[in-house]
């Protein structure tokens, strides 16, 4: 164990991130690659230390990169591509990231490996859900003609939308310790078929999963929402994160 590893220091989430295609002059075309710093500075909040995962096609940095990290957190972003859950595109498909599914996807399957936690939000959560065998609403229109406003709603990403009721006992009624909660919505995909090892443990009043859990002893959760947008105004989001710190830093005890 080296010096870097010793106990008593924060353990470190690595985040997946994003890219941007940059158009103002000169940078035309250049890719940047970035995650919000909502991440982050949850994750410092919580006590952790954030470390980006950039999107290389260089698997071994990416493994050297997730092999330094003690919990997995997948960020938002682009729609996943259906082909991963064997559909054809929608109509209302929006942007997809091929090169972000792969990587985020192998990230999911070795953090797995190695028993790490992971926490998915959003698209990190619907990922997670492909990545494991289950499917989404391409669009949340296909699931019900009602549900796409309270969903999407226009407003400040750090003002709630909807209430979600929390499934009693699992794991985010043990963080929250409420049943019911008030989050933020937008996003315009969801989970369908949820995941075999999978359950949801919350849901919209439109019955829409909004978070799931993997039923065995490991910690790992998806939430629909972005908890990391709210820790200023809704300062019980934070919870997610301390829980995701503290049994990063369970993981770290046991290496
Ligand atoms: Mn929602």
């Amino acid at each position: 164990m080296s010096v870097l590893k010793t106990k008593d220091t924060h353990p470190i989430i690595g985040i997946s991130t994003s890219f941007l295609k940059i158009t103002e002059k000169p940078f035309t075309q250049h890719q940047r690659i970035y995650v919000n710093n909502g991440y982050i500075e949850s994750i410092i909040k919580a006590g952790g230390i954030p470390l980006l995962i950039p999107m290389s096609d260089n698997v071994t940095t990416i493994d050297e990169l997730l092999n330094l990290t003690d919990a997995l957190v997948l960020s938002g972003g682009h729609d996943v591509d259906p082909a991963h859950y064997g559909e054809q595109p929608h109509p209302l498909l929006g942007p997809i990231a091929p090169q972000r599914d792969k990587i985020d996807m192998h990230l999911i399957r070795k953090a797995a490996a190695a028993k790490k936690p992971i926490l998915g939000i959003c698209r990190g959560m619907q990922i997670l859900n492909v990545a494991f065998g289950g499917s989404l609403y391409q669009d949340i229109s296909v699931y019900s003609q009602e549900s796409p406003s309270i969903h999407s709603l226009g407003a400040q990403t750090n003002a709630g939308s909807h209430e979600i009721e929390i499934t009693p006992h699992s794991v985010l009624h043990k963080i929250f310790g409420v049943q019911r909660l008030e989050t933020n919505s937008y996003h315009h995909q969801a989970v369908k078929m949820i995941a075999p090892g999978f359950s949801a443990v919350a849901k919209a009043k439109d019955g829409l999963i909004e978070g799931i859990a993997k039923t065995d002893d490991s910690w790992t959760i998806g939430v629909q929402w972005h908890p990391e947008t709210m820790t200023e105004s809704h300062p019980q989001m934070i919870k997610l994160f301390q829980a995701l710190v503290s049994e990063a830093k369970k993981y770290k005890g046991q290496r």
